[in-house]
C-alpha cells in the first residue's frame, strides 16, 4: 500500500465554473483519487478556494458584501458544486483560512531570514478617490500605440501592445472612473527566485518522466530572456494574509497583503492542516504527508492542473519550498491539461457562453457529465465539448452499452428464474475467452489510470462493457433457455457477476451509477477484481437482487437543439 498525496488547482473564489475548468483539474483529480483508494492505497485529495486579491474585492463589491462575507458565501456555493458532481476531497479548504495565514507568514519568514526576499521601493499609480493604489488592470486609458480609448494598464487589447500604467494617455480608475491619479512611491517584498535558478533547474532535469509540455514550460521560464525574474510577492490591498506581522524581519509592510500567487499554493499545505483540525487530529496528522522528516517522505505527491497554472506549480511554489529551508514536500509528478473549448468558440464567464458547473447538474445528473468530460478530457491537445458529440456518446456509451446490458441481463433473469442469481450449468469457451479478454482489458485499464492517460483508461472501460454486450448478443441466453435451461442459467450467473465487476471498475468515472449497481445486486463487496475469474463468481447462486431503474436515459434531438440555444451564450 502506498500513500498518495493529491491536489487539484485551487478555483478562484468569484464565480460558479464552466465545466472547462472542471475537466482542467479538479475532476480529473477526483478520478485519480477514486482509483487509488480502490486499489487500496491510502490517499489525501486536497482542493480549496483562492479568496485573496483584486477580483474577489471587485466581485464583492459589486455583490454589495463585505469581502469576507461574499468569500464564505461563495465558497459553500462552490462546495456545495463539488458534492454535486461527487468530487471526493477530503478536505475542501480556503486560502483564507487562519492555518494559510500562519504558514504563509511563516514561509515568507523563513525566505527572509534565508536572504531570499528583497524589500523594493516601486513607483505605482495611486487613486486619490479610490484612497488605494491600483494594480495595472484597474487602470484604463488611451493607447498611445493605436488610440483605443479602454486601454487597459498591462495591455491595449486592440492592437496587443504591452504597455506601462504610465503609458496610457488620460489615465483613469476603472473602479471609480477616477482622473485624479498620481505616481506615487511604494515598497514591496520581491522573492528573489534568480538566487535558486539552479537548483530549481537541477530538480526539473531529475524530473525525467514529466510530460514535454510540463518541463518545456519550466525550461522556458528559467532560461529565456534575462532567465527566471525576481517576483513581486506583496500587494497594497485590504484582503489578504498580512505582509507585516509579529516576527517578521522587515519593516513597514503595514497595509500590505501578500500577492495571491504566492499564498494560494501554500493553501495545499494549509488545507491538510484545516483537515486535521477539522476531525480533531494533532498537528502529526498533517505532518506525515507534508513534512519529510516526519513520515512524508515516502509519499507520493501528484499535482493536476490547467497548463496556466504550470509555471506557478514547477517554479514559484518549487522556490518558496525550497528557499524555505525546511524538509516540506516537493511534488513528485504534474499532470496538466490544455483547454476545453466550446461548440466551435471559448467557454467565456464574462459573456455565460458553454455550460456552468450549476447549469450542468440542473439538466442531467453528474455521471453524464463525468463520462463525457474524462472520456474526451483535453490531454494531448486541447478538446471540444459539442451538444452532438455529448448526445452521441451519452446515448451510445452509458445507454446502449452499460445501461442495456444491466437492464437486459435483470429483467431476463427476473422472469426466467426470479431475482436471484441462478444455479446450475457450467462455463465452457465462450465464458472462458470473456475472462480472457476482461483479464488483458482490465490490465491495460489499471496501466492506463496509473500513468493518469485518462482518455484511454476510458477507452478501455468502455471496451470492458463492450465484450460484456458481445458475449451476452453471442451466448443468446434467451434463445438457449427453450432447450437448455441449465446453460441459459450460467450465462445469467455469469452477466450478473459483471454487473457487480463493472459497478467496482467504473466507479472512479461514474460513481452514482456504481452505487446504483452495487445496491441492485445487494452486494457492499466493492473490492477491486484482482483475479477476473474469481471475481466473477462473487455472487453465488440464491444470491438475491433487484432490477434497478434505467441506469441512463437517452438525450433526444430536441432536447440537444433546446440545450445549444440555452447555452450559447449571455448566462443569466
Ligand atoms: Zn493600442
Amino acid at each position: 500500500m502506498a500513500r498518495i498525496l493529491i491536489t487539484s488547482a485551487i478555483p478562484y473564489i468569484n464565480g460558479i465554473k464552466h465545466l472547462g475548468n472542471l475537466v482542467g483539474s479538479q475532476l480529473p483529480a477526483d478520478l485519480y483519487a477514486r482509483y487509488m483508494r480502490a486499489r487500496g492505497h491510502e490517499v489525501m485529495f486536497i482542493c480549496a478556494t483562492d479568496e485573496h486579491g483584486t477580483p474577489a474585492e471587485l466581485a464583492a463589491a459589486k455583490a454589495g458584501k463585505p469581502v469576507a462575507e461574499y468569500c464564505a458565501e461563495m465558497h459553500a456555493v462552490q462546495a456545495e458544486l463539488a458534492r454535486g458532481f461527487r468530487l471526493s476531497f477530503d478536505h475542501f479548504g480556503r486560502s483564507s483560512s487562519p492555518q494559510n495565514h500562519a504558514l504563509t507568514q511563516h514561509f515568507a519568514r523563513r525566505l527572509g531570514e534565508n536572504g531570499l526576499i528583497d524589500v523594493v521601493t516601486e513607483r505605482q499609480i495611486y487613486s486619490v478617490a479610490d484612497g488605494r493604489f491600483l494594480p495595472d488592470r484597474y487602470i484604463e486609458g488611451t493607447c498611445p500605440n493605436c488610440g483605443y480609448e479602454r486601454a487597459r494598464g498591462d495591455q491595449c487589447e486592440n492592437c496587443t501592445k504591452q504597455l506601462e500604467p504610465t503609458d496610457l494617455i488620460e489615465p483613469r480608475s476603472a473602479i471609480s472612473g477616477s482622473t485624479e491619479l498620481e505616481v506615487r512611491e511604494t515598497r514591496h517584498l520581491y522573492l528573489r527566485q534568480s538566487k535558486l535558478r539552479d537548483r530549481l533547474d537541477a530538480w526539473i532535469d531529475s524530473k525525467t518522466d514529466w510530460p514535454v509540455l510540463t518541463t518545456s514550460i519550466a525550461k522556458k521560464w528559467l532560461h529565456d530572456g534575462d532567465g527566471l525574474q525576481d517576483r513581486g510577492i506583496t500587494r497594497d490591498l485590504d484582503w489578504g494574509v498580512p505582509a507585516q506581522f509579529p516576527g517578521a524581519p522587515w519593516e513597514g509592510m503595514e497595509g500590505k497583503v501578500f500577492y495571491v500567487w504566492f499564498d494560494a499554493p501554500i493553501e495545499y499545505i494549509a488545507a491538510t492542516w484545516e483537515w486535521a483540525d477539522a476531525h480533531g487530529l494533532s498537528d502529526s496528522d498533517w505532518h506525515r504527508w507534508w513534512r519529510t522528516d516526519k513520515g512524508a517522505d515516502d509519499v507520493r505527491y501528484v499535482q493536476f492542473m490547467g497548463k496556466d497554472n504550470v509555471p506557478f506549480h514547477t517554479l514559484s511554489f518549487p522556490a518558496t519550498i525550497m528557499g524555505s529551508g525546511e524538509p516540506w514536500k516537493l511534488v513528485d509528478y504534474i499532470k496538466s491539461f490544455n483547454y476545453l473549448n466550446y461548440d466551435g468558440g471559448q467557454f467565456s464567464t464574462s459573456q455565460g457562453r458553454g455550460v456552468f458547473m450549476d447549469q450542468a447538474l440542473s439538466i442531467l445528473p453528474a455521471d453524464y457529465w463525468r463520462w463525457w468530460l474524462l472520456s474526451h478530457a483535453p490531454e494531448n491537445s486541447d478538446s471540444e465539448f459539442t451538444w452532438e458529440n455529448f448526445q452521441a456518446s451519452v446515448n451510445k456509451d452509458l445507454a446502449d452499452v452499460l445501461g442495456n446490458f444491466v437492464s437486459r441481463v435483470t429483467k431476463f433473469c427476473r422472469s426466467r428464474f426470479g431475482e436471484e442469481v441462478p444455479a446450475g450449468g457450467s462455463f465452457g469457451p465462450e465464458e472462458e475467452a470473456l475472462i480472457e479478454r476482461l483479464r488483458a482489458l482490465l490490465g491495460a485499464y489499471e496501466g492506463f489510470m496509473e500513468n493518469m492517460e485518462i482518455r484511454k483508461a476510458a477507452g478501455e472501460l468502455r471496451a470492458m462493457w463492450v465484450a460484456g454486450n458481445e458475449y451476452l448478443q453471442a451466448a443468446a441466453p434467451w434463445a438457449v433457455f427453450k432447450t437448455d435451461p441449465e446453460r441459459a442459467a450460467a450465462i445469467i450467473r455469469l452477466s450478473l457477476n459483471l454487473i457487480r465487476l463493472y459497478a467496482v471498475v467504473s466507479a472512479p468515472f461514474i460513481p452514482d451509477t456504481s452505487e446504483r449497481m452495487l445496491a441492485a445486486m445487494r452486494s457492499d463487496d466493492d473490492s477491486w477484481p484482482e483475479d477476473p475469474a474469481r471475481a466473477l463468481a462473487a455472487l453465488p447462486p440464491g444470491h438475491g437482487f433487484t432490477v434497478p431503474d434505467m441506469l441512463f436515459r437517452k438525450i433526444t434531438d430536441e432536447e440537444r437543439e433546446e440545450w445549444q440555444q440555452r447555452f450559447a451564450g449571455r448566462r443569466g
